[in-house]
Order: structure tokens, then C-alpha cells, then sequence
């Protein structure tokens, strides 16, 4: 940035400025700035070259080759040397173009004189649209400032050539013989629920004008005034209703401590120092950030990166403008929000109401924007790959956070079912409120214990709003996901006392950390395994690292004071692990009860069984328990041997097989014998038929999602239990891989609601 090199910059952006905000139609105007630059830039050729269908470059302007050639010289991607630059998307400066082997001469140009070539892509949206180029007659070195200079007005002529008026919108649309066709892109469900509306691109990456600063006083100024604008945004959101707890306050207020980051600060007020613009200085240090990060593969710390992108951003926007998020005016009443990767604070400038969905290419489900969409219960998909590249602004777009897949401009038909699917979805979730203070209870008089799952504060009010009967897993490693540090002794208790309020005397299994596994905490030293599910996770890693199983139950204990708690182990495989569990909790008791504290009304102890061999140890179990949860998720991958993340094997086996229904008989048998509460909390349970063969084999607690509760209490409410029972008994030593079918229509004969 140093020299003179900024100055002929900042020259030519004023002009190009002018000439953008004039007058005249695209052309003109695009024919004017290739004579702009050629002439700051002291070059005899400038041509620009508009990306057309069928991966086509045409020369859509130059001053310096001849005119004919314009609208008529095309080359494809890959074909010399604007092919390349287009290709590889990558500028290129020869002294000597015409001895490279890619330089494709073109007679009709008159370009032989030219010796020298400089070229940058003109670059949209992550896709080329275009490529410029400057031309001299003389062997000329192109420096690298000449090169950035370039680039920065290909910036500027991007906006001009996706206006729409040089080529038509369909042609911008990437070339893959899909141009504005209807598009479906497979990704991941970050949150579920469908999202119907018109796509907004989320992006934020502002073009800086100018770089260098006449007054860097007056810069570190205005900086100031833009972090302390930032600051008072930020203070805004966290005085908006619903945030005053919960894991989204968490990640925005590591948000705020990494704007409080006086490293970061204080090397912007360097740049500054040495001659940029608060803009260029924000962008600058950002940019070292962000090639010092690219080669980090730790995907904690590559989400933390879109936290310093989202603050970078907002930096630029209150530096270019004066005022936060003034490009979001146009929302339209159903924005469906598009973005590469967003922070957590990027989602706050949308309006909630306007707000149906969001689509990003980048994205995990602990990263921090996930959370907050949780929290907005906006439906997410993330890793749609290369969405930003075949989307157009205000295209329709679907969003199916249920089964993790996007529609972009579908066709009517598609269209049609999902409007109706909504509809539906609305109708039922009023049917199933409806239900909220009915019992769950078959029509022969079964009553069913129909608990919740849960795992996130933002989880609680659908205790409440479903009707369950209280919370049979709450998953806690959950929040020790969404946090940048291991939360300690008070913090844990602050949290785990607030769910105890919030469920309001309803029961609450509070599941030791199950981390590990496909479960990663951020800050934890993770060692690579070849068979993570069969690994060091879970209950395994809290008796090696026994202080922390200690610090969570001295907090479990301190939040139930005077209230029942109930604490559930998770993946014991071997009776002594419970029993070593349970020493701790006794001996962390002991200690609360000699400190003086309070302890909890009762305490119950349960174990997951999740694990097959703790089905042969059950004579062992269940006299030193006082409930026990089947996990089938794990049981059945287990059970199986079948990775329940490997899509290739994870449906390969049915848990309606006679093999996995006899294995949850014999258990159930067991501990109904030996006077033990048994409950099903995996995924099956939710499911209205799998949860309808649960109970003919006796089972009569079951924790399910918060959105199963309403159909899972419809079957169970629709279902004599006898029955069922009796066919059952009859079924499972058949030699079938899967009672699916058999159980279907025994539901439909008999009226069951599945
Ligand atoms: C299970 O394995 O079924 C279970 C409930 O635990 P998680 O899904 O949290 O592993
Ligand atoms: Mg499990």
C-alpha cells in the first residue's frame, strides 16, 4: 500500500464512481470505465469481458482494440489467457503475453502490437462473471499494487454487470445447463421446520473506497465511534425480550468478548497508524486473520472465525455508512435468508417477522449462528453446497430444515405441497395443544408416562406447551457444547437450578456428559479415533477425569437443594462403572452434607442402557438402581453393528425387527420383575408406531422430542393396549428382518392414530 499506487487508486474509484452514478445506459456507462482505467492506469488497452450462457466470455467493451471486435470476440473458460484468468479464477500479469503458451491471438482485435497483459476476474457471489483486462504495447512489469488496484475496480464492475442491463439475469445464473431451472441442494438440518419465501443474500462484504488515510487521527476517530456503535447494538440485543438466559446469550457474550479483544484493537489502531483507513485497517488485519487461520483444521476454531468475520463486517458497515444494517431496508414479508457463513449477531439485522428461513454453505450444529436461529425458531439447513452460486436475489426459495434440503425457484407442483404441508403442520400443532392437558392413556386404560427430551434451556417451554409429563433426558452436554470454556462448579448450578425452576416441579432425569464420540466440546484435547461411537466418550471419559463427573454432580446436588433430583450415568457397559459413579456422587454428597449445605430432597440414580453387555448384568443392576433408560439409538447401533452416522448401514436394520423388540422384552420382563422403572428415551420412542410396539411390550414411560409429544400421546390415545399386546407376543420369534409392515396394518385396522 505503500507509494504511489493508493493515490492512483483512490483517483480512479472517484471517477468510476461518477461515471457509475451517471447517466446513460450500462454499456455506455461500461464503455466509458474501460476508457477511465485505461487512461489512470496508463494503458493503452482496457476490455472487459461479460461471462455469458454456456461459459462464454464475450468482449462487451475496450478502449484500445478495435470496436468491431466488441459483442463479437468470444472465448470459452480455459481458452487463453482471459480463459485462464476466468478459469483458475486468478489475476495474471505478463510482461510478455504472446510468448505464453496459453495467449490465444485473435485477429479481429488488432491486440498483436500489445505485448504486456494484466487480467483480474471480475468476481460476484464467490462465481466469475467476468474478467478485465489492461493491455500495453511495451514489455511492461505490472506491479502488485497495479494488480490489487485492478482488482478492487473489478469489485466496482461487478455491481454494474449483475444490474441485469448488460445481460439478462438467467445468463448470470451459473452454467451448468441448469440456468434458472428449479434446483434442489441436499444439506444438513441445523434446526427443523419449513421455511417458504424469497431469497435474501446475506452479503455483507463491503467494497472499501479508499484505502489510505489523510488524517489518522480522524480514522482512529471514526473507529471508535463504529466499535462503540457495535457495542451499543450489541447491548440492544441482549435487552431484547428471551435473552436474558440460555445458550444464546452464551455465544454472544464470547460475541462481545472477542470485540473486547484488546489484541485485535490495538493492531487495527496500528494500521491505522501507519496510514490507512479505519476501513482498510479493519479489512487488513482481518485478511492477516484470516490467512494465519486458513490453515487451522479445527473446526471449533474455524466457527469462531465467523464470529471475527460477523464483527469485521458489521465494522465496515458502520464505518461505510454511519448506521448498522442499512442494506436490510427491502426485506421482503417472507425472506429467506442465504449467507456462506454467518456470526451469531449477522441473524439480529433481519427482522424476526419477516424471517422464514436460513440457508448457509458453512455451518455445524454447535456453531454459534445455529443456536440463535434455534433460540428465533427459524428452520436452518447449513453445508448446501455452492447455494450462493445458483441463487439470485429474491428467487423462492424452500427451506426443509426437517429433512435438510432446500428447493430454490421450485416449480408450483413443489410449490403446492409444501404450502399445503404447512398447512397441515398448523393444523396439527393446534390439534396436538389442544391435547396439552389430556392424558396419555390408551383407550383400555393404560396410563402412559409421555416425558420430554431436552437438552437446552431454549428446550424448556415446550415442556409446558406440550403437556409432557416432565423432562426424561435432559442431554447435558448440551450446553457445554455451545460455551468457549468449561462451565464450572457455579455456573453449572446456576443453569441446572434454572431448569429445575423452569420446570416447575415436573421431574427432570439430568443425564451425566455423554461428550465424545460424534459429541465434541470446543475446547476439549480431542485425539483422533479410528471408531469414536466404541471409544473413549461418555461415561469412560468422566471416570478418567473423575473431577469433572464431581464438579457436575456437586452442581446437580447444590441447583436441587431441597428438591427431588434424579441423575442419570450414560454408556455403562460394566455394573462397576455405575457403582464407581455412584461413589462419587456419595462421596460429593458427604461433602455438600459436612460444608453444611442443603442437600436435594431425595436422590434417584438411574443408567442409560445403551450398551448390549449391561443386559447380562442386569442381577448385578438393578438392586442398585432406582430407574433405567433404554437408549436405543446407541443400543441399536450396538446391537447391529451398525454406525448410526454412517448413512450406508444406519437403516440397514429396523429396531421393528423381532431381534431388537425380544431384547427390549427380556429387559422390560426383568426390571418390571425386579420393581425398577424402565423408560425408552432414543429416537424410537417419538415415533408413533415404534412407540406403539414399545408399549405392547410393556413399556409404559417413554421420553420423546418435544415435537413427538402431541402425535406420539394421538396414537397412544387412539390405542387399546391388550390387544396389541397379544398380537405382539405371537410375532417375535418370526423369522423376519423387520415387523414393520405387520404392525402398520395391525394400526390401521384397529384405528390407531400413527
Ligand atoms: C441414545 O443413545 O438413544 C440416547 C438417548 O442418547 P444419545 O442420543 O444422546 O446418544
Ligand atoms: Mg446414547
Amino acid at each position: 500500500m505503500a507509494g504511489s499506487a493508493p493515490s492512483v487508486s483512490r483517483r480512479l474509484l472517484a471517477r468510476l464512481r461518477d461515471v457509475m452514478a451517471g447517466g446513460g445506459t450500462s454499456q455506455e456507462r461500461l464503455d466509458k470505465v474501460t476508457g477511465l482505467i485505461a487512461a489512470d492506469m496508463v494503458a493503452e488497452v482496457c476490455s472487459c469481458y461479460v461471462m455469458r450462457a454456456g461459459e462464454v466470455l464475450e468482449l462487451f467493451a475496450t478502449e484500445g482494440l478495435k470496436k468491431t471486435a466488441v459483442h463479437n470476440t468470444r472465448l470459452r473458460v480455459g481458452e487463453g489467457l482471459v480463459g485462464d484468468i476466468a478459469a483458475h479464477a486468478r489475476p495474471l500479469a505478463l510482461a510478455d503475453a504472446q510468448s505464453h503458451p496459453y495467449f490465444a491471438y485473435r485477429p479481429e482485435t488488432g491486440e498483436e502490437i500489445y505485448h504486456s497483459l494484466m487480467g483480474v476476474p471480475i468476481i460476484r457471489g464467490g462465481r466469475v462473471i467476468g474478467v478485465l483486462v489492461v493491455q500495453n504495447r511495451t514489455m511492461r512489469h505490472y506491479t502488485e499494487e497495479e494488480i490489487e488496484t485492478l482488482e478492487t475496480v473489478a469489485m466496482v464492475l461487478a455491481e454494474l454487470i449483475v444490474s441485469g442491463e448488460l445481460v439478462g439475469r438467467d445468463e448470470l445464473v451459473p452454467v451448468d445447463g441448469n440456468a434458472l431451472l428449479p434446483l434442489r441442494l441436499e444439506g444438513v438440518r441445523l434446526n427443523a421446520g419449513v421455511g417458504i419465501g424469497l431469497a435474501v443474500l446475506h452479503q455483507p462484504r463491503r467494497v472499501i473506497r479508499q484505502l489510505v488515510a489523510e488524517d489518522p487521527e480522524a480514522e482512529a476517530e471514526r473507529l471508535r465511534d463504529a466499535l462503540a456503535e457495535i457495542t451499543l447494538a450489541l447491548e440492544a440485543v441482549f435487552s431484547r425480550p428471551g435473552m436474558d438466559a440460555g445458550e444464546h446469550r452464551d455465544v454472544l457474550e464470547t460475541y462481545r468478548m472477542f470485540t473486547e479483544d484488546q489484541g485485535w484493537r490495538s493492531r487495527i489502531a496500528e494500521a491505522i497508524k501507519g496510514g490507512l483507513t479505519a476501513e482498510a485497517a479493519v479489512q487488513k488485519v482481518h485478511d492477516d486473520m484470516r490467512a494465519r487461520m486458513s490453515s487451522v483444521s479445527d473446526p471449533y476454531l474455524r466457527e469462531r472465525m465467523h464470529d471475527f468475520d460477523d464483527i469485521a463486517n458489521r465494522l465496515l458497515t458502520c464505518l461505510a455508512d454511519g448506521a448498522e444494517s442499512g442494506s436490510r431496508e427491502e426485506l421482503p414479508a417472507d425472506a429467506v435468508v442465504i449467507a456462506r457463513a454467518m456470526g451469531p449477531m449477522d441473524l439480529f439485522d433481519y427482522d424476526p417477522a419477516r424471517l422464514r428461513g436460513l440457508v448457509l454453505e458453512e455451518g455445524s450444529p454447535t456453531s454459534h449462528v445455529a443456536i440463535v436461529a434455534r433460540a428465533m425458531d427459524i428452520p436452518v439447513v447449513s453445508r448446501a453446497k455452492d447455494v450462493l452460486g445458483k441463487v439470485e436475489p429474491l428467487d423462492p426459495v424452500i427451506v426443509d430444515g426437517d429433512n435438510g434440503q432446500v428447493f430454490l425457484r421450485p416449480s408450483e407442483d413443489i410449490r403446492d405441497i409444501f404450502a399445503e404441508a404447512t398447512r397441515q403442520r398448523r393444523l396439527r400443532a393446534a390439534h396436538y395443544a389442544s391435547m396439552r392437558d389430556l392424558p396419555a392413556v390408551t383407550r383400555d386404560g393404560v396410563g402412559i408416562r409421555l416425558m420430554m427430551n431436552a437438552g437446552l434451556l431454549l428446550d424448556l417451554p415446550h415442556l409446558h406447551e406440550s403437556g409432557a409429563d416432565g423432562i426424561g433426558l435432559y442431554r447435558t452436554e448440551l450446553p457445554f457444547m455451545a460455551r468457549s470454556a468449561l462451565p464450572d462448579v457455579a455456573a453449572q448450578t446456576l443453569l441446572y437450578r434454572k431448569i429445575l425452576d423452569q420446570s416447575e416441579g415436573l421431574p427432570v432425569v439430568f443425564r451425566t456428559l455423554d461428550v465424545g464420540g460424534d459429541k465434541v466440546l470446543p475446547y476439549w484435547d480431542r485425539r483422533e479415533e479410528d471408531n469414536p461411537a466404541m471409544g473413549w466418550r461418555s461415561i469412560r471419559i468422566t471416570l478418567d477425569r473423575p473431577s469433572l463427573l464431581r464438579h457436575q454432580l456437586r452442581a446437580l446436588l447444590r441447583a436441587a437443594a431441597g428438591r427431588d433430583l434424579s441423575v442419570m450415568f450414560p454408556m455403562i457397559a460394566e455394573v462397576t462403572e455405575l457403582i464407581r459413579a455412584r461413589d462419587l456422587l456419595d462421596m460429593e454428597m458427604a461433602q455438600e452434607q459436612a460444608a453444611g449445605r442443603p442437600l436435594p430432597a431425595s436422590v434417584k440414580v438411574g443408567t442409560m442402557l445403551e450398551v448390549p453387555a449391561l443386559a447380562f448384568q442386569l442381577d448385578a443392576l438393578l438392586p442398585r438402581i432406582d430407574f433405567i433408560s433404554v437408549g436405543s439409538n446407541d443400543l441399536a447401533q450396538f446391537l447391529f453393528a451398525a454406525d448410526r452416522g454412517n448413512p450406508l448401514v444406519a437403516e440397514r436394520y429396523d429396531p421393528l425387527s423381532p431381534g431388537m423388540l425380544s431384547f427390549l422384552k427380556a429387559i422390560t420382563t426383568r426390571a418390571a420383575a425386579a420393581g425398577v422403572p424402565l423408560s425408552v428415551c432414543g429416537e424410537m420412542a417419538g415415533r408413533p408406531l415404534e412407540a406403539m410396539a414399545l408399549i405392547a411390550l410393556g413399556i409404559t414411560t417413554l421420553s420423546v422430542s418435544a415435537p413427538s409429544v402431541g402425535p406420539v400421546k394421538t396414537m397412544i390415545r387412539s390405542l387399546e393396549a391388550a390387544p396389541i399386546r397379544d398380537y405382539m407376543a405371537g410375532l417375535l420369534d418370526r423369522p423376519e428382518p423387520s415387523l414393520r409392515d405387520k404392525l402398520k396394518s395391525f394400526a390401521l385396522d384397529h384405528g390407531v392414530v400413527i
